[in-house]
């Protein structure tokens, strides 16, 4: 399969339905270049900062990637360059990087009543015993599962 105009026109919407959201993409072509805009509607689940417990984030958001065709290939720039090589879009990793960019920079339940009570007493009592450990928590340290449903996105 070729990038060009034909290739592109065959997926004008790519959607995910999953407990995370919804992914819409619209591709337009501008001279030489794809002008993509990726809309996400939905959830995710974050670990709550206060009580570690999994507690749901909204998010709304749309974000346009531009793409040239031609010439070295390079998605690492603001505007990605697409060698003749490369044969998809894959915007797994654009999206699951919005994702992340648009989750609030303070993630907690919104009173302490929707936290896990068990978490917070055992934190309490962690606290007293030792300095803050928030900088330990490991919610960098994987990749969700849930997200890997992304990579079926081309
Ligand atoms: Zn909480």
């Amino acid at each position: 399969m070729e990038v060009d105009a034909t290739f592109f026109d065959s997926f004008p919407f790519s959607e995910i339905t999953q407990a995370s959201g919804l992914v819409e993409v619209t591709l337009d072509k501008l001279g030489s270049r794809l002008v993509c805009l990726v809309n996400f509607t939905g959830r995710c689940l974050t670990p709550c900062d206060r009580c570690l417990a999994e507690m749901e984030v909204s998010l709304d958001f749309t974000e346009r990637l531009i793409a040239q065709l031609g010439g070295q290939t390079d998605l690492e720039s603001d505007i990605w360059t697409l060698g003749t090589e490369v044969h998809e879009l894959n915007l797994a990793q654009p999206v699951f990087e919005w994702i992340h960019l648009c989750l609030p920079f303070r993630r907690v339940h919104e009173s302490t009543d929707s936290c896990d009570p068990l978490m917070l007493s055992h934190l309490n009592a962690s606290q007293r015993a030792k300095q803050d450990e928030k900088g330990n928590d490991d919610d960098d340290d994987a990749v969700d599962p849930r997200w890997n449903a992304l990579k079926d996105l081309k």
